[in-house]
C-alpha cells in the first residue's frame, strides 16, 4: 500500500531555501551520502559483533555509480537498511523545532556545513542537486521488508513497498537540470577525491582494468586476448612456457585508504610510512623536516599528523595546507581557529569528531574543546622540538634555518611556547655559531654589558651591506648575530621585551665604539677648534639636511667616516614601511643620520692641513661618498659623479 504524508517541518518548502543559500557548496551531498552510508554499513558491523545481528555480513562496501542517460546518481551500501518505521522517523522528521527558528537561523548560515550540523539536514542536501530523491532499503531486522520513499523535494512524500532483495540502502538522486555536471565521470572523481579519500570502509566508483597472470594461457595456446604491452615484460613475452600469460580483467576500483596512517599506533608505522603519506598527500612537494604524530583521546578524541615541511620563499604558498576530518571523513581546509596561527605553515591534518563543525567561526574561538585542541598541538610540537634538540643538538642545528621560523613566530605569538622554546630556540652568529638564549647571554656579557650593567646584543640583517660595521664590531671583540630572516624584525623586538637586562642593536645603529657605552672615553687629538673646523667642512662637503655630522674621538683603526641610523629611528622606519597598523603616521618620518667623523683618523688630520678649502671639500666629499658606497647607499648620479671624481684624483 502506498502511503503518503508530510515531512514533519512547519515551512512550506525548505528545499529551495536550501538549494539557493548552499549553492557553491553543493558538492558536499556526494560526502553527507556516503558518510551516512559508511555509518550504516559500521552500524551493521557493530550489531554483529554484539551478537545482535546473525546473518552473514560479506564484505563491507559503499558503491558510487551514476547514469549519465537516466540523469540519476546512485549510492548504496550493504549496512543495516532501514524499515519503513524507521525512515518515517530518521528521514522524515528533521530534527529542528520549527519554520521559524529555521528561518531565522540560516540567516546566519555562511557555509554548508554550518547548516547540515546546526539542523541535521545531512540526508537532504541530496535535495541541493536532485528534483527527486528515492530510498530503495532492505532493514537487516528478521522478516523486514523492503522499502522504497520518494520524495520530490517538497514536503510531501510517498512511502511504500520497495524492490531491495539484500540488505542495505540506495540512495537514488534524479538529478536536476541545474547539476548536469555531476553527471560525468571525473567531476564525481574529484569529489570523492577530496572528501572520501581515507574513509573506513571501501568505496567503490566504476571499475578498472588490471592485469593477471592468466594460467589456461599456458604453453602454446592462442594467446590472442593477452595483453603484454605495457605492463609484462619484454622478457615475459619471449619466455611463455616458463611465464604465464596475462590477461585484462575488470575489477572494482576502490577509490579510499581505508586506513590511513593516523589511524595506526605510531609504534606500527616506520618513517618510510610517514614520508609515503606525505607523498600521498602533497606529491609535489620536499620531503618533509619531520613530523608529529597526534594521538589523543581524553579530554577530546584527536588524531592525525603534522609535518614540518623545508620552507620555501614564498611561505603563502605554504600555508593552509592542513586538512581537518572528522572521522576520516574531509571537512575543510580551513583550519585556522583549531590550529594555532604560528603553526599554519606545517602540513598534514588532523581528524576529530569533538569540533563543533556547525558553528560560526567566533563560536568556534570559544568553544573549550578547541581551546584545548589548540594547546595540545602547541604542547606536542613543543616537546617534539625539544626533543629533536635534546636528541642531536647538530641535525637541529642544520634544520634551524626552516625550524627556526615557527619557533620565532610561536615564541612571539604565544606564551607558552615562548616558555618551554626558550630552552630550546637557537640564536646564530655571523660565524654560523648556534647558541641557545642562555648560552649566548654568558658568552656575551662579560664584553658586551654597558656601563649601566644591560648586556647589549648586536645582530645584523644584511650581512653584505653592513660588512664593513660587522668587521669594526667583531675587531672590538664584539660577536654579531645573524637576524636576516623575515620574522626577525619582530622576534628582536620581542626578545628585547622579554629579555631582562638586554638590549638589542643592529650592528649599523652607531661606531662600533659607540654601540655599547661602556663609558670608556677615547680623547680626541683634534682640539675643540680643529674640531669644529673640521665639522665646518664636511657639512659643507655633504650639504644634505638628514645628514647630521658629529666629530668624534675614535679609535685610530676605525673609518674615518662613518654613515649610521640610531636604533630607534630605524625600526620606527622599518615599522612604518612594514606599513604596521598604526604606524602609517611614521611613513613621513624624514630620514636622519648620524655622519661620524674620526678626529683620530690620519685622513681627518690630512683634510685640516689641506692647501686650499676647494681641496679640503672634495676631500670630504670622497671620504664621505666612500662611506655612503661601503653601505650600499651611494646610487645613481652621485654614484656617477663619485666615480668620474675618483678618476681625476687618480
Ligand atoms: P546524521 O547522519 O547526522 O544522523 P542524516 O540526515 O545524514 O543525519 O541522516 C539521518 C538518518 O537517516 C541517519 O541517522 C540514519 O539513521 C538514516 N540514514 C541515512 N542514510 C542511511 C543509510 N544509507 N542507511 C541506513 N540509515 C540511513
Ligand atoms: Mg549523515
Amino acid at each position: 500500500m502506498q502511503e503518503k504524508g508530510n515531512i514533519s517541518i512547519h515551512t512550506e518548502n525548505i528545499f529551495p531555501i536550501i538549494k539557493k543559500f548552499l549553492y557553491s557548496d553543493n558538492e558536499i551531498f556526494l560526502r553527507e551520502l556516503v558518510s551516512n552510508a559508511v555509518d550504516a554499513v559500521q552500524k551493521i558491523k557493530r550489531l554483529s559483533s554484539m551478537g545482535q545481528y546473525n546473518g552473514a555480513l560479506g564484505d563491507a562496501l559503499v558503491e558510487v555509480a551514476f547514469d549519465a542517460d537516466k540523469k540519476t546518481i546512485t549510492i548504496s551500501d550493504n549496512g543495516l537498511g532501514m524499515t519503513a518505521e524507521e525512515i518515517k522517523k530518521y528521514i522524515n522528521q528533521i530534527a529542528f523545532s520549527g519554520a521559524e527558528e529555521f528561518v531565522e537561523k540560516f540567516k546566519d548560515a555562511k557555509d554548508a556545513n554550518e547548516l547540515i550540523g546546526k539542523f541535521g539536514l545531512g540526508f537532504y542536501s541530496a535535495f541541493m542537486v536532485a528534483d527527486q530523491v528515492e530510498i530503495q532499503t532492505l532493514s537487516y531486522q528478521e522478516g523486514a521488508e523492503p522499502a522504497r520513499w520518494i520524495c520530490d523535494g517538497s514536503t510531501e512524500f510517498e512511502i511504500g513497498p520497495g524492490t531491495r532483495t539484500q540488505r542495505g540502502t540506495d540512495i537514488i538522486l534524479h538529478v536536476n537540470t541545474d547539476s548536469e555536471e555531476f553527471l560525468e565521470k571525473h567531476k564525481l572523481e574529484g569529489i570523492l577525491e577530496k572528501y572520501c579519500r581515507f574513509l573506513p570502509v571501501p568505496v567503490k566508483f566504476g571499475t578498472r582494468k588490471e592485469y593477471v597472470d592468466d594460467d589456461s594461457l599456458k604453453e602454446g595456446e592462442d594467446d590472442t586476448v593477452a595483453i603484454t604491452e605495457d605492463d609484462a615484460p619484454v622478457a615475459a613475452k619471449e619466455d611463455k612456457a616458463q611465464k604465464p600469460a596475462r590477461k585484462e580483467i575488470e575489477v572494482d576500483n576502490i577509490i579510499n585508504n581505508t586506513t590511513p596512517i593516523w589511524t595506526k599506533p605510531p609504534s606500527e608505522l616506520k618513517d618510510e610510512d610517514y614520508l609515503a603519506f606525505y607523498r600521498e598527500l602533497y606529491p609535489m612537494s620536499e620531503t618533509p623536516l619531520f613530523w608529529i604524530h597526534l594521538n589523543v583521546d581524553f579530554p577530546f578524541n584527536l588524531t592525525g599528523v603534522l609535518y614540518f615541511p623545508k620552507l620555501k620563499n614564498d611561505m603563502e604558498i605554504q600555508r593552509n595546507k592542513i586538512k581537518l576530518f572528522s572521522r576520516q571523513v574531509f571537512i575543510t581546509d580551513e583550519v585556522k581557529d583549531i590550529v594555532p596561527e604560528f603553526l599554519m605553515l606545517l602540513h598534514g591534518l588532523i581528524d576529530s569528531p569533538d569540533i563543533p563543525l556547525n558553528v560560526s567561526r567566533s563560536f568556534l574561538q570559544a568553544d573549550s574543546n578547541v581551546k584545548k585542541i589548540n594547546s595540545y598541538i602547541t604542547r606536542k610540537v613543543a616537546d617534539k622540538l625539544s626533543e629533536l634538540f635534546k636528541k642531536d643538538r647538530k641535525a637541529f642545528e642544520d634544520k634551524w634555518s626552516d625550524i627556526g621560523i615557527f619557533v620565532k613566530y610561536g615564541m612571539i605569538s604565544e606564551d607558552k611556547f615562548y616558555d618551554k622554546a626558550k630552552d630550546f630556540a637557537l640564536m646564530g652568529n655571523t660565524n654560523k655559531e648556534y647558541f641557545t638564549l642562555s648560552e649566548y647571554n654568558d658568552k656575551v656579557a662579560p664584553l658586551q654589558t654597558d656601563k649601566n650593567g644591560t648586556v647589549v646584543y648586536i645582530y645584523t640583517n644584511d650581512p653584505a651591506k653592513q660588512d664593513s660595521f660587522i668587521q669594526s664590531a667583531n675587531k672590538k671583540g664584539y660577536d654579531v648575530l645573524l637576524m636576516n630572516s623575515p620574522i626577525d624584525s619582530h622576534f628582536v623586538n620581542h626578545m628585547e621585551r622579554k629579555l631582562e637586562k638586554t638590549s638589542i642593536k643592529r650592528v649599523d645603529a652607531d661606531v662600533a665604539d659607540k654601540l655599547i657605552d661602556k663609558d670608556e672615553k677615547i680623547d680626541s687629538v683634534l682640539s675643540e677648534d680643529d674640531s669644529n673646523k673640521v665639522k665646518g667642512i664636511f657639512e659643507k662637503a655633504i650639504n644634505r639636511k638628514d645628514m647630521n655630522v658629529h666629530v668624534e674621538g675614535l679609535s685610530p683603526d676605525e673609518l674615518p667616516v662613518t654613515v649610521t641610523m640610531d636604533e630607534f629611528m630605524r625600526r620606527m622606519k622599518d615599522m612604518a614601511a612594514m606599513g604596521g597598523g598604526g604606524m602609517s603616521m611614521f611613513g613621513a618620518f624624514p630620514d636622519n643620520y648620524k655622519v661620524a667623523i674620526n678626529g683620530n683618523h690620519k685622513l681627518v688630520s690630512r683634510i685640516l692641513s689641506a692647501g686650499t678649502e676647494e681641496e679640503q671639500k672634495q676631500l670630504a666629499k670622497q671620504a664621505f661618498d666612500l662611506a655612503l658606497l661601503s653601505q650600499g647607499m651611494l646610487t645613481g648620479a652621485d654614484l656617477t659623479q663619485f666615480v668620474s671624481r675618483s678618476l681625476e684624483l687618480i
